[in-house]
């Protein structure tokens, strides 16, 4: 089922404008994922599409059916909360078995349904227990076990591995996306976490105080960040963001001449963006480069990520680089980080010129 929202606002009581006049569309089958700080509307956005916000203007179409006015339980869509919701008197079958009993199918049917579902999902051993008798992975499998239950048209997530630790987290992200892809349900779901939109999603939306950033494949958000606010956001160190301004024909950022983008005058100001891994670091003076010195090393384990001090009257910028296993500079030492330019990024009034 595509799913698309015009002009969605959602102002709360007190005056909080959480949704923002907000348009998006999303296709048939798609893994689409939310991702923004938080308070940026993330939640707002993926209730209303479930029901459980009324937005204050705008539609929501779920198959081309404007469903605005529907409530939860007419919209066919299933939603998977951050802490499962399960109901914890009752058994896993029943748990699973739950959004059947509720619209009336018979109970040797729901059972049957339960158990095949479970049977997917790993949890054919665990049927008679009850949710605190689970871990946390197996919670999450029972949640996702009972949205699966009655075929819903579209499934929503709210940040459902957050309450997982590091390694579950990891096995978990790799099934869920395993199985939305055997499913091919159209799936929604929200995260403040990047590398799990990059990892999990078909496509992204950034949202930012209430409003969509940018849209976009994890290639084309992590390659081509529309705006500083999304180059901050997405990448697993920070990229650099350095300030500079057009002179003589070429950028002069920190400390580095480069080459400049067609278009832009003498005088403009820009901003330099390289991630860390896209900057190598020289020993040597080069006038491409951001001169300082080694002031931190962090061991990412099959690299180092490297945080360089600017000198003189740019003592407090700071530069990253990450530099391959056993290429460690020393600390103390004078380095110059040189950006790749194939890979660099500039912005002109916050809004990406190159690459063009
Ligand atoms: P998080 O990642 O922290 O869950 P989010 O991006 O999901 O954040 P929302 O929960 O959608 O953000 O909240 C968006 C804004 O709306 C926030 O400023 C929040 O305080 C406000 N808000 C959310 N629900 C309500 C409510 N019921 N009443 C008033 N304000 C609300």
């Amino acid at each position: 089922m595509t799913i698309s929202l015009h002009g969605l606002t959602k102002v709360f009581p007190g005056g909080v404008r959480a949704l923002d006049s907000l348009d998006l569309d999303i296709g048939e089958g798609e893994f689409f994922a939310l991702l923004g700080p938080s308070g940026c509307g993330k939640t707002t956005l993926l209730r209303s599409i479930a029901g459980l916000e009324t937005p204050t203007s705008g539609t929501v179409s779920i198959g081309g059916a404007d469903v605005t006015a529907l409530p939860p339980g007419r919209r066919d869509v299933a939603m998977v909360f951050q802490d499962y919701a399960l109901f914890p008197h009752m058994d896993v079958t029943a748990n699973i078995a739950y959004p059947l009993r509720i619209q009336k199918v018979p109970r040797a049917r729901r059972e049957a349904r339960a158990a095949e579902v479970a049977g997917r999902l790993s949890l054919s051993e665990l049927l008679g227990r009850r949710p605190g008798q689970l871990s946390g992975g197996q919670q999450q499998r029972v949640a996702l076990a009972r949205a699966i239950a009655c075929h819903p048209k579209v499934f929503l997530f709210d940040e459902p591995l957050s309450n997982l630790d590091a390694r579950l987290r990891l096995e978990a992200r790799t099934f869920l996306k395993r199985l939305q892809d055997e499913l091919g349900v159209t799936t929604v779901f929200v995260t403040h976490d990047q590398g799990e939109a990059l990892a999990l999603a078909h496509r992204i939306a950034v949202m930012d105080a209430g409003r969509i950033t940018q849209v976009g494949t994890p290639a084309e958000i992590f390659r081509r960040p529309a705006t500083t606010f999304v180059a901050s956001f997405i990448g697993s160190t920070p990229m650099n963001l350095l300030p500079g301004e057009v002179a003589g024909g070429a950028l002069h950022v920190a400390g580095a001449v480069l080459p400049a983008p067609p278009g832009l005058p003498d005088g403009e100001e820009i901003v330099y963006g390289v991630r860390p891994e896209y900057a190598d670091l020289s020993a040597v003076p080069r006038d491409d480069a951001f001169p300082g010195t080694v002031a931190v090393l962090e061991n990412l384990g099959t690299s180092t990520l490297v945080t360089l001090e600017g000198g003189g009257e740019d003592g407090d910028r700071l530069v990253q680089v990450v530099v391959p296993e056993g290429e460690d500079p020393p600390v103390g030492a004078a380095a110059w980080a040189v950006p790749r330019p194939d890979r660099a990024l500039v912005y002109h009034g916050d809004r990406l010129v190159h690459p063009a």
